[in-house]
C-alpha cells in the first residue's frame, strides 16, 4: 500500500523497495557539525562514515529549526518530530517559574538510581510534553517492539527514547565508573549488564595516555596541537598530546575523565554491541529500536574547540567505532532487516577568540554582568530592586510577584528591558513573550527562536546575539545554542533497509526524521509532530 502511494507522489522516479526493518539503530554524535564529514573525509576508513555516505542516503542540508541548540532539546526534537514550542524541553537546565528554582531536563526525584549508590539515576522523561516515535512504536506493537536508549549522558539516553522505553542506560562517572539506570525503567539491571559492569568497563582506558591515532604531523586539517584556543584538564600544563590520563584522573573526577576522551565513545560502542547481542534486538517480527548517543565528541569539542587536533583525533577514532558497529550488524542481520540513521543534536561555533583573531565578527557576552547592570538600571527607572527573577538561556524571567505587589505595568517594564538589552554590545534582537506568541516571522533566526519558545516554560523576554557570539567566560574552548548555521547544520545519513546510495540536497529539518521513521514503519506520527517524511530517501 505504501509503495503504491509513493508511486503516485513521485511518478517519475524509481522507488526503492523499503521493507519494514526488524531493527532501527539511531545514532547521534553529540556536537557533530556537517562539515566534519568533509573535513576529515580523506582520513576516514572505508567502513565507517564513508560507508554510510557512499552506500546510504545523505541529506546534505539538514538543520535544527529552533533555538536553543542544546543536547536536551536536540534529542527530544529528533524523536518527538517537533521543536521545544511543543515538546517543552526548552534547554538542558531552565528556571522553573512555578517553583522558582532551576530544573534539569530529565531530573526526577520520585525515582532512584539503579546500579550505583549515587543520585545520578534520579531521572525520568517526565518533563517531555508529548510522545516520541519510539512511544508510537510501543503503542503500535502492543509493547512487543523493544526500545532501548544508551549514552554517556543521561539526557542523551532518556530523551532519545521517551516514555515507554524498555530501558535507558547512561554512565555514572566520579568514583563509580558503571552503567546505571533509573527506577523509572526497572528495579534492577539485567544480568548481562551486571556482568559487564563487573569488568569495570572504563578502567582499561584510563591506565594509559591518550595519544593520537596516526602520527601527529598528519593532522593537517587542524591548528597546531598547542594553541591558545584550547582549554586544559585540571592540572595539565599544556593542551598537548599525549594527555596523561592515569595522572589526570586524580584531579579530574576519576572515571568522569573518560567523558572528555575518545574512549567514552569506545565504552558506549561496547555497550551497544552488548545490548544488540544480549537483548536479541531485531530477531523477531516486531521492530526493535536502539538509540545510541555518542557524547565524548561534545565534551572534547567544548574543551578544545572545533579546530583542535583533539577533535580531529576523536572523529577519526569514532569512525572506527562506527565501523565496528556496522560490521557487527552486517555479520548478524540481513542488510534490508536493519535501518540505521546517523545525525547530531547540534553543531558548534569556532572558538570566538580564534574568529576575532581572524577578523571575523564574534565575541563573548557576559550575561551575569548584563543582569547586574539591568537590575541597577531598573532600580533607577522603577525604584524597585530585584525585578528580574532569573536570566538563563538568553531569556529574562520577570519577578511577577513583585510586579503585582508594586502594581507595575508589565508592558512598560518589558519595553524598558528591551530598550536596555538592544543597547548591549553583542545583542542583535530582543523579543517579548507576547511578540513570540503572536508574530509570524519571515527570517530564519527569529522563526527559530519562536519554535524554541514554550509560552508556559520560557521567559518573558528573549534576546538573540550576533552570529559568532557566545555566552562563555573563558576564551578557550567553545559552545553552541544559537539559531545560526554553525549550530543548526548537522549530518543526516540513512543506511540499510533497502535504501540505496543517494545524495539529497533539499532543505530538511530535524523533526522530519521521526516523521520519516513513522512512514517507514507505517505507524502513527508522534502526537505533536511538525515534520514531514523525507520521501527522497526512498528514491534513487
Ligand atoms: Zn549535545
Ligand atoms: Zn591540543
Ligand atoms: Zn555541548
Amino acid at each position: 500500500m505504501r509503495i503504491v502511494l509513493l508511486f503516485i507522489l513521485l511518478p517519475l522516479t524509481t522507488i526503492c523497495q523499503i521493507t519494514k526493518p526488524k531493527l532501527i539503530v539511531g545514532i547521534v554524535v553529540d556536537q557533530m557539525r556537517y562539515d566534519y564529514l568533509n573535513r576529515f573525509w580523506n582520513k576516514y576508513s572505508e567502513n565507517g562514515f564513508k560507508k554510510l555516505v557512499n552506500e546510504g542516503a545523505n541529506c546534505t542540508n539538514t538543520h535544527y529549526n529552533y533555538m536553543p541548540t542544546f543536547t536536551g532539546p536536540g534529542h527530544a526534537s529528533i524523536f518527538t518530530g517537533t521543536t521545544p514550542i511543543n515538546h517543552g524541553i526548552i534547554a538542558n537546565n531552565w528556571y522553573d517559574k512555578s517553583n522558582k528554582i532551576s530544573t534539569y531536563c530529565v531530573e526526577d526525584t520520585l525515582f532512584h538510581t539503579i546500579g550505583s549508590t549515587s543520585s545520578n539515576g534520579k531521572m525520568s522523561p517526565q518533563q517531555l510534553l508529548t510522545s516520541t516515535i519510539t512511544d508510537e512504536l510501543k503503542l503500535a506493537t502492543n509493547n512487543k517492539g523493544k526500545v532501548i536508549g544508551i549514552s554517556i549522558k543521561d539526557r542523551g539516553a532518556i530523551l532519545f527514547v521517551g516514555y515507554k522505553a524498555d530501558a535507558a542506560y547512561w554512565f555514572d562517572g566520579s568514583n563509580v565508573g558503571q552503567w546505571i539506570t533509573s527506577s523509572y525503567y526497572s528495579h534492577s539491571l539485567p544480568n548481562w549488564l551486571v556482568e559487564l559492569n563487573k569488568t569495570n568497563p572504563a578502567e582499561q582506558y584510563l591506565t594509559k595516555p591518550w595519544n593520537t591515532l596516526f602520527p601527529i604531523n598528519q593532522y593537517t586539517e587542524s591548528l597546531p596541537d598547542s594553541n591558545s584556543y584550547e582549554g586544559l584538564f585540571i592540572g595539565e600544563e599544556a593542551p598537548v598530546f599525549p594527555h596523561d590520563l592515569p595522572s589526570l584522573r586524580i584531579n579530574n573526577h576519576n572515571y568522569s575523565l573518560i567523558k572528555t576522551t575518545p574512549f567514552g565513545n569506545t565504552i558506549l560502542k561496547d555497550l551497544a554491541l552488548a545490548v544488540l547481542r544480549e537483548e536479541s534486538l531485531g530477531k523477531d517480527e516486531h521492530t526493535d529500536f536502539l538509540s545510541v548517543s555518542f557524547s565524548s565528541t561534545d565534551y572534547i569539542g567544548h574543551q578544545y574547540g572545533p579546530k583542535s587536533i583533539e577533535v580531529e583525533d576523536t572523529y577519526l577514532r569514532l569512525d572506527l567505532e562506527i565501523a565496528e558497529l556496522l560490521n557487527y550488524i552486517e555479520g548478524n542481520y540481513q542488510k534490508e532487516e536493519v535501518l540505521i540513521f546517523l545525525t547530531a543534536d547540534h553543531g558548534a561555533v569556532d572558538v570566538p577568540q580564534y574568529l576575532i583573531d581572524n577578523n571575523i565578527p564574534s565575541g563573548y557576552f557576559d550575561a551575569k554582568k548584563m543582569s547586574l547592570e539591568l537590575n541597577t538600571h531598573l532600580i533607577k527607572q522603577f525604584q524597585t530592586d530585584s525585578l528580574i527573577a532569573n536570566v538563563s538561556n538568553s531569556q529574562i524571567f520577570l519577578n511577577h510577584v513583585l510586579i503585582e505587589k508594586n502594581k507595575l505595568d508589565v508592558k512598560v517594564l518589558g519595553t524598558a528591558i528591551s530598550n536596555f538589552l538592544i543597547q548591549q554590545k553583542g545583542v542583535k534582537k530582543v523579543f517579548t513573550a507576547a511578540e513570540l506568541t503572536i508574530t509570524s516571522f519571515s527570517d530564519t533566526a527569529s522563526s527559530n527562536i519562536q519554535r524554541g519558545f514554550h509560552h508556559k516554560r520560557s521567559g518573558d523576554i528573549a534576546y538573540l546575539l550576533h552570529p559568532g557570539w557566545i555566552e562563555r567566560a573563558k576564551h578557550t574552548g567553545t559552545t553552541h545554542g544559537s539559531p545560526y548555521n554553525y549550530d543548526t547544520h548537522v549530518p543526516l545519513l540513512w543506511f540499510g533497509a533497502g535504501i540505496k546510495s543517494n545524495t539529497i540536497n533539499d532543505f530538511v529539518v530535524i523533526p522530519d526524521i521521526a516523521s520519516t521513521i513513522a512512514k517507514i514503519l507505517d505507524i502513527q506520527q508522534p502526537k505533536s509532530f511538525t515534520g514531514k517524511p523525507i520521501l527522497n530517501i526512498f528514491q534513487h
